[in-house]
């Protein structure tokens, strides 16, 4: 069943530059609120809450659209205090979910940034992205930008369960193709591992070879977080299509993170899913601002 068109606010923001700590990156930007990707185990839904939205329901159906946002962070990025530092696109929501299709507010975000020569890190689920391959080439040599694509699975048939609006992982893979030939620095994010379903070697290895194979510059990987509200959409997702998982996880999550002895299995198992892989930037990338590497959705 297709999912509903969401509804659409427009609102005026004051700032669109966040200054962030502990992270690889300094500033993060979110072009829109609300995410109509819905996917089930999204820790941004909690976000919803601040504008008086229900997380669960509404985080998928009222997306708010910061229309005013290239203004806004024209003026921030032309302030003498502005060092430019790395800034991180799509932290709490999908920069290219349907939305920018037409209000095109990341793109316009990115044409500021390659005006000031500010480096970005963009994280994605979404195809739309190579739309803005002629503006990424501009950041590339301005200042530096790479992209992230969210790939949990190369099973589509799980794909459609826990990111029912997003485009199946083969699309993605060939976004990612497309973007490296390029020119644009790209890789992926096996973002979030889930336990008992993605996280054997096998599984980490398809996807981290898949993505050495289309062009991946980078890659990592990390194990589903389940704080508020995503815990209550992850477990109706169990207990719709995997009800004898329940009581695994149950006894893994105790609180937000997974055990910790299990988070270290899998990272062992990663390494080794990984080993032998070479995830070297293919031939005629333009630029490769490392630093930014993204423990995010
Ligand atoms: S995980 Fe990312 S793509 Fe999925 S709903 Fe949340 S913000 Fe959107």
């Amino acid at each position: 069943m297709l999912a509903e068109r969401p509804r659409y606010i427009e609102i005026g923001c004051k700032s669109v530059l966040n200054r962030v700590s502990g992270m690889p990156f300094d500033w993060s930007i979110n072009p829109y609120r609300g995410c109509f990707h819905r996917c089930v185990f999204c820790y941004a839904r909690r976000t919803h809450t601040f504008l008086d939205q229900n997380g669960k329901d509404d985080w998928g159906s009222t997306i708010f659209v910061k229309t005013n946002a290239a203004a806004v962070i024209r003026a921030e990025l032309a302030k003498p205090t502005w060092l430019g530092e790395h800034v991180a696109i799509g932290t709490a929501t999908d920069p290219y979910q349907s939305a920018e299709g037409s209000y095109r507010i990341t793109r316009a975000i990115l044409i500021e940034l390659t005006r000031a020569r500010t480096p970005a890190h963009i994280i994605t689920r979404s195809p739309l992205v190579i739309r803005d391959s002629d503006v990424l080439q501009d950041l590339a040599r301005a200042a530096g930008v790479s992209v992230a694509f969210s790939l949990p699975t190369l099973n589509a048939e799980l794909a459609k369960k826990i990111e029912p609006t997003v485009a199946p992982p083969a699309q993605r893979l060939r976004a990612m193709r497309t973007l490296a030939k390029a020119g644009i620095r790209t890789g992926i994010a096996i973002a979030p591992v889930l336990p008992f379903l993605t996280d054997s070697v096998d599984e980490l290895r398809a996807v981290y070879r898949a993505a050495a194979d289309n062009g991946a510059s980078f890659a990592w990987d990390g194990v589903l977080n389940l704080g508020e509200i995503a815990r209550d959409t992850y477990f109706e997702f169990l207990r719709t299509y995997y009800p004898e998982l329940v009581d695994r996880y149950n006894a893994l999550y105790a609180g937000k993170y997974p055990a910790a002895t299990y988070t270290k299995t899998v990272q062992s198992r990663a390494r080794i899913a990984r080993s032998g892989i070479s995830f070297d930037p293919p031939e005629g990338i333009v630029s490769t601002p490392a630093r930014v590497q993204l423990s995010l959705i």
